[in-house]
């Protein structure tokens, strides 16, 4: 079994609704088990220049959980919720009803096409850190250390709605 940290997020639809359907999708695979969500956290939409408060605003939040799918077959998984729950691959950056990203797989250090472990803008991201330090103040993020120090300091950018 390997121990794995997702980012779900999206600014479209009911977003805590599109949160809470796909951790219940999780939690209904034969090979993840340990499902946990952490409090979900409220922040502006990012984009390539930088935040857009014309945007409608974003929820996000971290699952941990663990699994016997290798990190491809979770990532394909994990896309299929997406898929599931509305969402039309546009552009990147762009405004969605559910984003779920792979944060970490276990120790998994990789970059390929389709997977980056762990995923490489998850050290400079408030909405990932801030949820991560709340659900596991102990949590490291391979190559960057101590997730609650890299949370403080972004601590203002989100809102912790729960
Ligand atoms: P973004 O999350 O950057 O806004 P997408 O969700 O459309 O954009 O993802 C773009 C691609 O990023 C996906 O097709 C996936 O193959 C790739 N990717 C690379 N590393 C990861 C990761 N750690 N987690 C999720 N997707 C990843
Ligand atoms: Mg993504």
């Amino acid at each position: 079994m390997t121990a794995v940290i997702l980012a779900l997020g999206g600014n479209l639809g009911d977003r805590e609704a599109n949160i809470r359907s796909a951790v219940e999708s999780l939690k209904g695979h034969k090979a993840i088990s340990k499902v946990k969500l952490s409090p979900l956290v409220e922040s502006y939409a990012v984009t390539l220049d930088g935040i857009d408060e014309s945007k409608p605003k974003f929820l996000n939040a971290v699952i941990s959980l663990e699994t016997s799918l290798s990190a491809k077959e979770l990532l394909a998984f994990a896309q299929q919720i997406e898929t599931a729950q509305g969402r039309v691959r546009l552009m990147r950056w762009d405004s969605r009803t559910l984003d779920i990203d792979i944060i970490t797989f276990g120790s998994t250090l990789k970059a390929t096409k389709n997977l980056t472990l762990p995923h490489p803008r998850a050290y400079e991201r408030a909405f990932v850190l801030v949820p991560w330090m709340l659900l596991d103040p102990e949590a490291v993020l391979p190559g960057h250390g101590s997730v609650a120090k890299l949370a403080a300091d972004l601590r203002d950018q989100v809102v912790v709605i729960e």
